[in-house]
């Protein structure tokens, strides 16, 4: 049959449904070329936010008016279990995160409508990959037993479980071979890697000091030829440990760029979200990072309007982002989940202060930018190309290992770089979002 698959919200989701595209082809099934020929929809669906849900869930619901077989997956799924068939009557099947290696078997069957709300996940499914591409996600680690009072993760994405090192430098290897030069880890605390279940078996000797088994995999990944890259996504600052650092500074292959979610700049909002540590501590970790190179790309995300935020506590949110220098911030207006902690407590910012707080932020970043960016002007940059630019195809894209965007002139290239290409560029100009570049 012909399938589509339309993905919402974050990385994990992108990949996972990646891995269901693969599943699906080996199963003879056929990627549509548009939404007219698809015989199967599968919306894969985020429930972080209630807007994020709501929009996955009126896709299905469109698709359905259209008369596909529909199936939602991920994690809205999860959290409405049985009432998601209340929502979407015609629904035809409805899988949770971690049962979409279910889904071949499901259409084989065609018995519908189905649920499937399980948390095993078959080992090969987790390592499905779609032919093609320079660029790969890879799951390191499922799931989250962090527990912050506002987050719906660990409900709807089971318990933290970290695939043995074996099995991910196997996929990584394999997926070298079959020409990918850059890999991004992919956890929701991904730095806990190998902290809750052992990853590293007996076997495996460490070739050198390490110990922590994060630090560990990423120097095992690094010594796979082939592999240019390695990023790596969400940290906590807890896992900013010496033995962290110690990898940026000896494995050029690890990226210079950390994701490190901050979420408030106030040590009450902080302790009541659970987040445990302090504004001090989260600086300190950043600080352990741009010491050996300021040019180190900490990128963030923030919630504004949690429940008592004063204006005290936003003002220390902005006052810590300024502090911290944040090459990129992704902010978010708190929305109330139903089963967290924090959902007990009156969701009390009225919806236009957050709105406020969320602009103020952003220009706020839009200057920091800017700032962070200029600095980099008249230095060397080695990008990997991505292409054309989407903006203005006159230019090539790729991005630094900070994972900055760098455009260049098309015109004054010697050549076309091929995907994935490694460039130098000197920097001649910055914006907040891009810099420009020359090659050298
Ligand atoms: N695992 C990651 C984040 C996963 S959710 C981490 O802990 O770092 C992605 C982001 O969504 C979070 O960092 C947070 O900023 C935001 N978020 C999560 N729950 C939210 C809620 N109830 N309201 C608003 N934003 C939320
Ligand atoms: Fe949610 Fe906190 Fe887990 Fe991130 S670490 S997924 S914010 S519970």
């Amino acid at each position: 049959m012909k399938f589509l698959v339309h993905t919402y919200g974050c990385q994990m989701n992108v990949r996972d449904s990646e891995a269901v595209e693969a599943l699906m082809l080996a199963a003879g099934h056929e990627k549509a070329a548009n939404e007219d020929e698809t015989e199967v929809v599968i919306v894969n669906s985020c429930t972080v936010r209630q807007k994020a849900e709501e929009k996955a869930v009126g896709k299905a619901g469109n698709l359905i008016a259209a008369k596909k077989v529909t199936g939602l997956m991920g994690c809205a799924v999860k959290r409405m279990g049985a009432d998601v068939f209340k929502r979407l009557p015609k629904l035809d099947f409805a899988v949770a995160p971690r049962a979409f290696g279910l889904i071949p078997r499901i259409l084989a069957e065609g018995k519908f409508p189905r649920l499937e709300l399980g948390d095993d996940v078959a080992p090969e499914c987790l390592a499905a990959h779609v032919d093609g591409g320079w660029q790969a996600f890879v799951t390191v680690l499922l799931g989250c037993d962090n527990r912050c009072s506002y987050c719906i993760v660990p409900d709807v994405r089971g318990h933290e479980y970290s695939r043995p090192a074996k099995e991910v430098i196997a996929e990584v290897a394999a997926l070298a071979r079959r020409g990918v030069k850059e890999v991004c880890l992919l956890g929701q605390s991904v730095l806990r890697y190998g902290v809750r279940n052992e990853a590293w078996s007996a076997e495996h000797s460490s070739a050198d000091s390490t110990r922590e088994p994060f630090p560990r995999l990423l120097r095992a990944l690094a010594e796979i030829e082939g592999i240019e890259r390695i990023r790596f996504t969400s940290a906590h600052p807890s896992g900013c440990t010496d033995e962290l650092v110690q990898v940026y500074k000896d494995c050029p292959k690890v990226c210079r760029h950390l994701h490190l979610p901050v979420q408030s700049g106030s040590d009450r909002i902080l302790k009541e979200m659970g987040r445990r540590y302090t504004r001090a501590a989260y600086l300190a970790a950043i600080r352990k990072l741009r010491d050996f190179d300021p040019a180190f790309a900490i990128t963030t995300d923030v919630i504004v309007g949690y429940p008592g935020e004063t204006e005290a506590d936003f003002e220390a949110t902005r006052s810590l982002m300024e502090e911290a220098g944040f090459d990129n911030a992704f902010v978010f207006k708190y929305s109330p989940r139903p089963g967290t902690r924090s959902a007990q407590l009156p969701d009390d910012v009225p919806t236009a202060e957050k709105e406020r707080r969320d602009q103020v932020l952003l220009a706020d970043q839009e200057a920091r930018g800017q700032r962070r960016n200029a600095a980099l002007v008249g230095t060397v940059r080695e990008v990997l190309a991505e292409g054309p630019s989407k903006r203005n195809p006159a230019r090539w894209s790729g991005r630094d290992g900070g994972n900055r965007i760098v455009v260049w002139d098309r015109d004054a290239a010697a050549r076309a770089p091929a995907l994935g290409e490694r460039v130098q560029l000197r920097i001649t100009a910055a914006h907040p979002q891009i810099l420009i570049g020359e090659t050298i």
